[in-house]
Protein backbone atom coordinates (compact mmCIF):
# COMPACT_ATOMS: atom_id res chain seq x y z
CA UNK A 1 0.00 0.00 0.00
CA UNK A 2 1.26 3.44 -0.73
CA UNK A 3 2.19 5.55 2.12
CA UNK A 4 2.59 9.64 2.58
CA UNK A 5 2.21 11.03 -0.65
CA UNK A 6 4.13 14.23 -1.85
CA UNK A 7 4.29 15.17 -5.12
CA UNK A 8 7.50 14.11 -6.40
CA UNK A 9 7.84 16.29 -9.24
CA UNK A 10 8.06 19.66 -7.80
CA UNK A 11 10.74 18.47 -4.75
CA UNK A 12 14.13 17.63 -5.27
CA UNK A 13 15.08 16.05 -1.68
CA UNK A 14 17.85 16.87 0.11
CA UNK A 15 19.59 18.33 -2.69
CA UNK A 16 20.40 21.79 -0.84
CA UNK A 17 20.79 20.82 2.30
CA UNK A 18 24.92 20.35 2.34
CA UNK A 19 24.04 24.57 1.14
CA UNK A 20 21.88 25.61 3.77
CA UNK A 21 24.42 23.75 6.32
CA UNK A 22 27.36 25.12 5.08
CA UNK A 23 25.99 28.79 6.13
CA UNK A 24 25.98 28.19 9.27
CA UNK A 25 29.39 26.48 9.12
CA UNK A 26 27.96 23.01 9.28
CA UNK A 27 28.31 19.95 7.34
CA UNK A 28 24.96 18.49 6.71
CA UNK A 29 24.28 15.37 9.13
CA UNK A 30 20.80 13.86 8.80
CA UNK A 31 20.42 13.14 12.54
CA UNK A 32 20.68 16.90 13.21
CA UNK A 33 18.35 17.92 10.15
CA UNK A 34 16.22 16.18 12.06
CA UNK A 35 16.29 17.36 15.25
CA UNK A 36 13.40 19.83 15.34
CA UNK A 37 15.63 21.91 17.97
CA UNK A 38 18.23 22.12 15.55
CA UNK A 39 16.08 23.85 12.71
CA UNK A 40 14.86 26.29 15.69
CA UNK A 41 18.25 27.34 16.15
CA UNK A 42 19.61 27.35 12.37
CA UNK A 43 16.50 29.40 11.06
CA UNK A 44 17.48 32.00 8.27
CA UNK A 45 16.90 35.82 9.80
CA UNK A 46 18.91 37.44 8.27
CA UNK A 47 19.63 39.09 5.04
CA UNK A 48 23.20 37.52 4.13
CA UNK A 49 22.24 34.29 4.94
CA UNK A 50 19.55 34.71 2.18
CA UNK A 51 22.02 35.89 -0.01
CA UNK A 52 23.85 32.56 0.22
CA UNK A 53 21.10 31.00 -1.05
CA UNK A 54 18.68 32.73 -3.03
CA UNK A 55 19.74 35.69 -5.93
CA UNK A 56 17.63 38.33 -4.58
CA UNK A 57 15.27 40.75 -6.53
CA UNK A 58 16.21 44.55 -5.34
CA UNK A 59 12.53 44.34 -3.43
CA UNK A 60 13.33 40.86 -1.96
CA UNK A 61 17.09 42.80 -0.51
CA UNK A 62 15.12 45.57 0.64
CA UNK A 63 12.30 43.94 2.27
CA UNK A 64 14.81 42.45 4.08
CA UNK A 65 16.78 44.86 5.57
CA UNK A 66 13.56 46.47 6.92
CA UNK A 67 11.13 44.18 7.57
CA UNK A 68 12.49 43.00 10.39
CA UNK A 69 12.22 46.43 12.45
CA UNK A 70 8.76 45.54 11.55
CA UNK A 71 7.24 42.09 11.75
CA UNK A 72 10.34 39.35 12.00
CA UNK A 73 11.66 37.26 9.34
CA UNK A 74 12.67 33.55 9.88
CA UNK A 75 12.86 30.63 8.19
CA UNK A 76 13.29 26.97 8.60
CA UNK A 77 15.89 24.82 7.14
CA UNK A 78 13.31 22.55 6.08
CA UNK A 79 10.83 25.19 4.73
CA UNK A 80 14.29 26.89 2.86
CA UNK A 81 15.30 23.79 0.98
CA UNK A 82 11.83 24.05 -0.82
CA UNK A 83 12.35 27.78 -1.86
CA UNK A 84 13.62 27.96 -5.50
CA UNK A 85 16.79 29.83 -5.69
CA UNK A 86 16.26 31.60 -8.75
CA UNK A 87 12.48 32.57 -8.97
CA UNK A 88 11.70 35.17 -7.09
CA UNK A 89 7.82 33.83 -7.93
CA UNK A 90 8.13 30.83 -6.25
CA UNK A 91 5.09 30.55 -4.07
CA UNK A 92 6.95 28.94 -1.43
CA UNK A 93 9.80 31.51 -1.05
CA UNK A 94 6.61 34.59 -1.84
CA UNK A 95 5.14 33.53 2.01
CA UNK A 96 8.31 33.36 3.77
CA UNK A 97 10.49 35.95 1.75
CA UNK A 98 9.71 39.59 3.01
CA UNK A 99 9.30 42.25 0.11
CA UNK A 100 9.59 45.94 -0.47
CA UNK A 101 5.68 46.15 -0.86
CA UNK A 102 5.30 44.91 2.93
CA UNK A 103 6.33 48.53 4.08
CA UNK A 104 3.68 50.15 1.60
CA UNK A 105 0.35 51.12 3.92
CA UNK A 106 -2.72 50.57 1.61
CA UNK A 107 -5.95 52.31 2.64
CA UNK A 108 -8.09 49.83 4.48
CA UNK A 109 -5.03 47.88 6.39
CA UNK A 110 -5.44 47.35 9.98
CA UNK A 111 -3.31 46.19 12.63
CA UNK A 112 -5.87 44.06 14.13
CA UNK A 113 -7.80 43.11 11.85
CA UNK A 114 -10.23 40.62 13.22
CA UNK A 115 -10.58 43.52 15.98
CA UNK A 116 -9.15 40.68 18.84
CA UNK A 117 -7.64 42.61 21.35
CA UNK A 118 -11.07 44.17 22.08
CA UNK A 119 -12.62 40.77 22.92
CA UNK A 120 -9.82 39.52 25.34
CA UNK A 121 -11.15 39.60 29.01
CA UNK A 122 -7.71 38.09 29.92
CA UNK A 123 -4.13 38.78 28.05
CA UNK A 124 -3.73 36.28 24.97
CA UNK A 125 -7.44 34.60 25.23
CA UNK A 126 -9.91 36.19 22.88
CA UNK A 127 -13.80 35.44 23.74
CA UNK A 128 -15.90 36.83 20.79
CA UNK A 129 -18.93 33.92 20.04
CA UNK A 130 -20.74 32.43 23.47
CA UNK A 131 -19.87 29.12 23.25
CA UNK A 132 -16.04 29.60 21.88
CA UNK A 133 -12.65 30.76 23.11
CA UNK A 134 -9.19 31.30 21.30
CA UNK A 135 -6.10 31.11 23.19
CA UNK A 136 -2.85 32.28 21.61
CA UNK A 137 -0.03 30.54 22.94
CA UNK A 138 2.99 31.82 22.63
CA UNK A 139 4.64 35.35 20.27
CA UNK A 140 6.75 33.07 18.58
CA UNK A 141 6.18 30.69 15.30
CA UNK A 142 8.86 28.06 13.47
CA UNK A 143 8.47 30.99 10.75
CA UNK A 144 6.76 33.96 9.77
CA UNK A 145 3.99 34.40 7.08
CA UNK A 146 4.81 37.94 5.78
CA UNK A 147 0.59 38.02 5.67
CA UNK A 148 0.54 36.90 9.18
CA UNK A 149 -3.27 38.32 10.68
CA UNK A 150 -1.41 38.80 14.13
CA UNK A 151 1.69 40.36 12.89
CA UNK A 152 0.75 43.00 16.07
CA UNK A 153 1.46 39.82 18.76
CA UNK A 154 3.66 37.42 17.16
CA UNK A 155 7.45 37.92 17.22
CA UNK A 156 6.59 41.28 18.92
CA UNK A 157 7.88 39.93 22.41
CA UNK A 158 4.55 41.67 24.57
CA UNK A 159 2.80 38.50 24.93
CA UNK A 160 4.04 35.99 27.64
CA UNK A 161 3.82 32.72 26.60
CA UNK A 162 1.17 30.76 27.58
CA UNK A 163 2.50 28.78 30.59
CA UNK A 164 3.13 32.06 32.44
CA UNK A 165 -0.59 33.08 31.58
CA UNK A 166 -2.20 29.50 32.67
CA UNK A 167 -3.77 30.26 35.53
CA UNK A 168 -5.89 33.32 34.67
CA UNK A 169 -6.85 31.33 31.83
CA UNK A 170 -8.04 28.35 33.54
CA UNK A 171 -9.63 30.20 35.73
CA UNK A 172 -11.46 31.82 33.20
CA UNK A 173 -12.80 28.87 31.84
CA UNK A 174 -13.70 27.40 35.02
CA UNK A 175 -15.90 30.18 35.48
CA UNK A 176 -17.40 30.67 32.33
CA UNK A 177 -19.66 27.53 31.94
CA UNK A 178 -20.90 28.31 27.98
CA UNK A 179 -17.53 27.71 26.98
CA UNK A 180 -17.64 24.25 25.05
CA UNK A 181 -14.93 24.94 22.09
CA UNK A 182 -11.50 26.10 23.00
CA UNK A 183 -8.85 26.60 19.94
CA UNK A 184 -5.30 27.30 20.80
CA UNK A 185 -3.65 29.25 18.09
CA UNK A 186 -1.23 30.96 16.98
CA UNK A 187 1.72 32.04 17.50
CA UNK A 188 2.31 28.37 17.57
CA UNK A 189 1.55 26.07 20.42
CA UNK A 190 3.62 22.91 19.09
CA UNK A 191 6.34 24.90 19.82
CA UNK A 192 5.99 24.35 23.58
CA UNK A 193 7.72 21.16 24.88
CA UNK A 194 5.84 17.75 24.79
CA UNK A 195 5.12 18.26 28.92
CA UNK A 196 4.30 21.99 28.76
CA UNK A 197 1.75 21.13 26.53
CA UNK A 198 0.74 18.08 28.34
CA UNK A 199 -0.02 19.99 31.45
CA UNK A 200 -1.99 22.92 29.29
CA UNK A 201 -4.20 20.28 27.35
CA UNK A 202 -4.82 18.12 30.69
CA UNK A 203 -5.77 20.98 32.46
CA UNK A 204 -8.07 22.51 29.95
CA UNK A 205 -9.47 19.36 29.59
CA UNK A 206 -10.52 18.75 33.13
CA UNK A 207 -12.84 21.16 32.76
CA UNK A 208 -16.29 19.47 32.65
CA UNK A 209 -18.03 22.15 30.40
CA UNK A 210 -14.86 21.88 28.12
CA UNK A 211 -16.03 19.23 24.93
CA UNK A 212 -13.58 20.30 21.88
CA UNK A 213 -9.94 21.49 21.97
CA UNK A 214 -8.54 22.32 18.33
CA UNK A 215 -5.13 23.51 18.17
CA UNK A 216 -3.99 25.74 15.05
CA UNK A 217 -0.52 24.96 13.34
CA UNK A 218 2.43 25.44 11.01
CA UNK A 219 4.69 23.47 12.11
CA UNK A 220 3.74 20.35 10.34
CA UNK A 221 4.85 22.46 7.29
CA UNK A 222 7.24 24.77 8.55
CA UNK A 223 8.67 22.04 10.87
CA UNK A 224 7.73 18.69 10.22
CA UNK A 225 10.32 17.41 12.35
CA UNK A 226 8.70 18.44 15.52
CA UNK A 227 5.93 15.87 14.75
CA UNK A 228 7.47 12.93 16.51
CA UNK A 229 5.90 10.14 17.95
CA UNK A 230 5.80 11.58 21.76
CA UNK A 231 3.70 14.58 20.32
CA UNK A 232 1.36 12.80 18.53
CA UNK A 233 1.09 10.27 21.57
CA UNK A 234 0.07 13.83 23.72
CA UNK A 235 -2.35 14.97 21.02
CA UNK A 236 -4.26 11.23 21.16
CA UNK A 237 -4.00 11.45 24.47
CA UNK A 238 -5.74 14.60 25.30
CA UNK A 239 -7.82 13.93 22.03
CA UNK A 240 -7.42 17.25 20.68
CA UNK A 241 -8.30 18.04 16.52
CA UNK A 242 -5.14 19.73 14.58
CA UNK A 243 -5.60 22.75 12.28
CA UNK A 244 -3.04 22.69 9.65
CA UNK A 245 -2.22 25.53 7.24
CA UNK A 246 -0.79 24.98 3.71
CA UNK A 247 -1.25 27.25 1.19
CA UNK A 248 0.53 25.43 -2.07
CA UNK A 249 0.96 22.04 -3.02
CA UNK A 250 4.70 22.56 -3.08
CA UNK A 251 4.75 22.51 0.94
CA UNK A 252 3.70 18.52 0.98
CA UNK A 253 7.46 17.78 0.49
CA UNK A 254 7.80 13.95 1.48
CA UNK A 255 9.17 14.74 5.35
CA UNK A 256 5.69 17.12 5.50
CA UNK A 257 3.94 13.72 4.48
CA UNK A 258 5.56 11.47 6.24
CA UNK A 259 4.49 14.00 9.72
CA UNK A 260 0.87 14.13 8.45
CA UNK A 261 1.24 10.22 8.39
CA UNK A 262 2.55 10.05 12.15
CA UNK A 263 -0.28 12.12 13.11
CA UNK A 264 -3.63 10.57 11.11
CA UNK A 265 -1.97 6.82 11.81
CA UNK A 266 -1.59 8.31 15.87
CA UNK A 267 -5.38 9.02 15.65
CA UNK A 268 -5.10 12.72 14.97
CA UNK A 269 -8.32 14.46 12.92
CA UNK A 270 -6.23 16.66 10.62
CA UNK A 271 -7.89 19.68 8.58
CA UNK A 272 -6.34 22.62 6.88
CA UNK A 273 -6.67 26.11 6.57
CA UNK A 274 -5.51 27.88 3.75
CA UNK A 275 -4.91 31.79 3.31
CA UNK A 276 -5.52 32.84 -0.91
CA UNK A 277 -2.92 35.00 -1.45
CA UNK A 278 -2.16 36.86 -4.97
CA UNK A 279 0.55 35.39 -7.38
CA UNK A 280 0.89 32.26 -4.25
CA UNK A 281 -2.56 30.43 -4.64
CA UNK A 282 -5.30 32.47 -6.22
CA UNK A 283 -5.92 30.11 -9.92
CA UNK A 284 -8.20 27.09 -9.55
CA UNK A 285 -5.49 24.49 -11.16
CA UNK A 286 -3.29 25.49 -7.88
CA UNK A 287 -5.97 25.25 -5.50
CA UNK A 288 -7.23 21.78 -6.86
CA UNK A 289 -3.58 20.55 -6.62
CA UNK A 290 -3.18 21.58 -3.02
CA UNK A 291 -6.44 20.32 -1.99
CA UNK A 292 -6.03 16.97 -4.13
CA UNK A 293 -2.86 16.82 -2.01
CA UNK A 294 -3.97 17.36 1.08
CA UNK A 295 -6.79 14.60 0.71
CA UNK A 296 -3.89 12.13 -0.36
CA UNK A 297 -2.07 12.59 3.24
CA UNK A 298 -5.68 12.74 5.07
CA UNK A 299 -5.77 16.16 5.83
CA UNK A 300 -9.35 17.61 4.82
CA UNK A 301 -9.18 21.03 3.37
CA UNK A 302 -11.93 23.35 5.71
CA UNK A 303 -11.43 26.86 5.13
CA UNK A 304 -10.27 29.06 2.32
CA UNK A 305 -9.59 33.01 4.17
CA UNK A 306 -9.34 36.08 2.22
CA UNK A 307 -6.31 37.66 3.19
CA UNK A 308 -7.13 40.17 6.10
CA UNK A 309 -6.55 43.80 5.09
CA UNK A 310 -3.24 43.33 7.77
CA UNK A 311 -1.10 46.43 7.55
CA UNK A 312 1.42 45.86 4.64
CA UNK A 313 -0.31 42.91 3.02
CA UNK A 314 -2.22 44.96 0.36
CA UNK A 315 -0.12 42.71 -2.60
CA UNK A 316 -0.87 39.71 -1.34
CA UNK A 317 -4.82 40.23 -1.72
CA UNK A 318 -7.66 39.43 -3.86
CA UNK A 319 -10.84 40.81 -4.36
CA UNK A 320 -14.05 38.98 -2.65
CA UNK A 321 -15.96 38.46 -6.03
CA UNK A 322 -12.29 36.23 -7.58
CA UNK A 323 -12.71 33.99 -4.12
CA UNK A 324 -16.18 33.26 -4.88
CA UNK A 325 -15.19 32.31 -8.26
CA UNK A 326 -11.60 30.35 -7.42
CA UNK A 327 -14.70 28.37 -5.11
CA UNK A 328 -16.80 28.11 -8.00
CA UNK A 329 -14.16 26.77 -10.14
CA UNK A 330 -13.88 23.88 -7.31
CA UNK A 331 -17.30 22.86 -6.36
CA UNK A 332 -18.78 20.54 -9.00
CA UNK A 333 -15.33 19.70 -10.54
CA UNK A 334 -13.50 17.92 -7.66
CA UNK A 335 -14.30 15.99 -4.87
CA UNK A 336 -16.83 17.23 -2.36
CA UNK A 337 -13.73 16.49 0.46
CA UNK A 338 -11.70 18.58 -1.63
CA UNK A 339 -13.40 21.83 -1.34
CA UNK A 340 -13.57 24.03 1.68
CA UNK A 341 -15.50 26.22 3.25
S1 LIG B 1 2.05 30.44 11.41
FE1 LIG B 1 0.14 31.59 11.75
S2 LIG B 1 0.57 32.92 13.52
FE2 LIG B 1 2.55 32.18 12.74
S3 LIG B 1 3.27 33.75 11.30
FE3 LIG B 1 2.13 32.24 10.09
S4 LIG B 1 0.03 33.02 10.02
FE4 LIG B 1 1.08 34.11 11.69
Amino acid sequence: MKESTAPDSLYLEGARREEICQIFGEAYDPARWNDWRWQMRHRLIRLEQFEQLLRLTPSERRGLQLANEKFSVAVTPHFAELMDPEDPDCPIRRQVVPREEELVVSRGDMVDPCGEDHDSPVPGLVHRYPDRVLLLALDTCAAYCRYCTRARLVSQGELDPLPRRVDAVIEYLREHTEVRDVLISGGDPLLMSDDRLDEILGRIRAIPHIEFVRIGSRVPSFLPQRITPELVAVLRRHRVWLSLHFCHAREMAPDVAAACDRLADGGVPLGSQTVLLKGVNDDVQTLKELFHVLLMNRVRPYYLYQCDPVVGTGHFRTSVARGIELIGGLRGHTTGYAVPT
